[in-house]
């Protein structure tokens, strides 16, 4: 139920799992809040694979929307075995099983999440098809959203917490993504413990990674024996720019960049069954700070998009769980959002580097792929 001593209006931009993690402990602390969201339903797209939620950070935030039990329950466990393979003869070099009953980093599928977050929210919560196009601050009493569809409104707080390519951020801040060097191309096996039993085996039931030379291979199993898999390389934000849609000319590219790897690895590459889709990789400037705007913040992505080395959703998220906590406690919204920021940003900054330096360090620069 609604307080209604605690009447601002809330809106927070996009249900990733930071904007839905927030929208949903702000209605445990009684505050009306819309999500606005681009995509047109639920399922407009699939949400991609599977997130480890750690115990000091996602797992915190899960807790204060009242959703770890039910996370616990939904979360594959055994998905924190994580696989090193040499890429030249796909020898285990490393392997890291956990303990029995550990739940320092279990893994859930992004569907998965976003479906139980979805379902914590009060009916009519989310408003589908609502993409921002901006938001401008007024004057110290709020901000106003312009949507897409030409429509604006006015709330008392705005929440940037859509994404990379947030068009909430630049009320707050002129920074914008860079690319990081690093390019992804993705694909995927549906059902490998019965069709692609070897790799199925050489995964495991979580994580293979294998890199040499500007290369790197992650395979993750999913639920359902889905293996989620991509091919990293350190190569030009142009490479392949054009002519993805040539499929069997990109995946020969790809054997015979991979062409000294061992064969069990390259066969990802030569019958992954997914489209290979090319992702290259952005971030924020590090740091990416600014001088507090009544009326609107970021959170997630929006704030502090980092190289995807396994912290992303899970800091989104604690953002979100943060602000709301920090909302409900403080004597006025202003006040919430400037303590929120005072934590969340000098913590972002210093795992932004981190994945930065750790980039770095999987695919050294002097190993680029011209
Ligand atoms: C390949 C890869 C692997 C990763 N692996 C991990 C991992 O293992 N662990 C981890 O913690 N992180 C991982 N990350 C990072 C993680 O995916 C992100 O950090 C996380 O999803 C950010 O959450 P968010 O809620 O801030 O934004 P998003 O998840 O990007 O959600 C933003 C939402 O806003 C919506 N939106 C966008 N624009 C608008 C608009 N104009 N108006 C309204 N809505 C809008 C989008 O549709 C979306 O629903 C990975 C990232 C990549 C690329």
């Amino acid at each position: 139920m609604t307080n209604p001593a605690r009447s601002p209006r809330i809106a927070v931009s996009g249900a990733g799992p930071g904007g839905l993690t927030c929208a949903r402990v702000l209605q445990l602390h009684g505050f009306d809040v819309t999500v606005l969201e681009l995509d047109a339903s639920p399922d407009a797209r699939p949400q991609g694979g599977t997130l480890d939620l750690h115990e000091g950070d996602g797992q915190v935030a899960l807790k204060a929307a009242g959703l770890l039990d039910r996370f616990l329950e939904l979360a594959r466990p055994e998905g924190q075995e994580w696989r090193t393979l040499d890429a030249y003869s796909a020898r285990r070099l490393d392997v890291r099983v956990p303990a029995e009953g550990a739940t320092e980093r279990p893994e859930i599928d992004r569907g998965t999440l976003r479906a139980m977050l979805l379902e914590s929210l009060a009916p009519g919560t989310v408003c589908w098809g609502k993409g921002v196009a901006s938001a401008q601050p007024l004057d110290g009493a709020g901000c106003r959203v312009a949507f897409r569809d030409g429509s604006s409104e006015e709330f008392d707080l705005v929440v940037g917490a859509d994404g990379a390519w947030s068009r909430v951020r630049a009320a707050v801040s002129e920074a914008v993504p860079a690319y990081t060097g690093v390019t992804f191309v993705s694909t995927g096996f549906e059902d490998a413990d019965v069709r692609h039993r070897a790799l199925a085996e050489l995964v495991g039931p979580g994580t293979m990674m294998a890199r040499a030379d500007g290369k790197g291979l992650c395979v993750q199993r999913n639920s359902g024996g889905y293996l989620d898999c991509a091919a990293m390389l350190r190569v030009p934000e142009q490479w392949r720019r054009d002519g993805f849609e040539d499929q069997e000319g990109v995946r020969a590219e790809l054997l015979e960049l991979y062409g000294d790897w061992h064969e069990d690895l390259r066969h990802v590459l030569r019958a992954g069954e997914r489209p290979l889709l090319r992702r290259p990789l952005y971030a924020l400037p590090v740091p990416h700070e600014w001088r507090h705007v009544p009326g609107v913040t970021l959170l997630g992505d929006a704030a502090h998009l980092m190289p995807p080395l396994g912290v992303g959703a899970n800091l989104a998220m604690l953002d979100g769980a943060e602000l709301a906590l920090a909302v409900a406690t403080a004597a006025t919204v202003d006040e919430g959002v400037r303590a929120y920021e005072s934590v969340m940003l000098p913590r972002s900054a210093k795992y932004a580097r981190d994945c930065e330096e750790g980039l770095k360090t999987f695919l050294p620069e002097a190993e680029a792929i011209a």
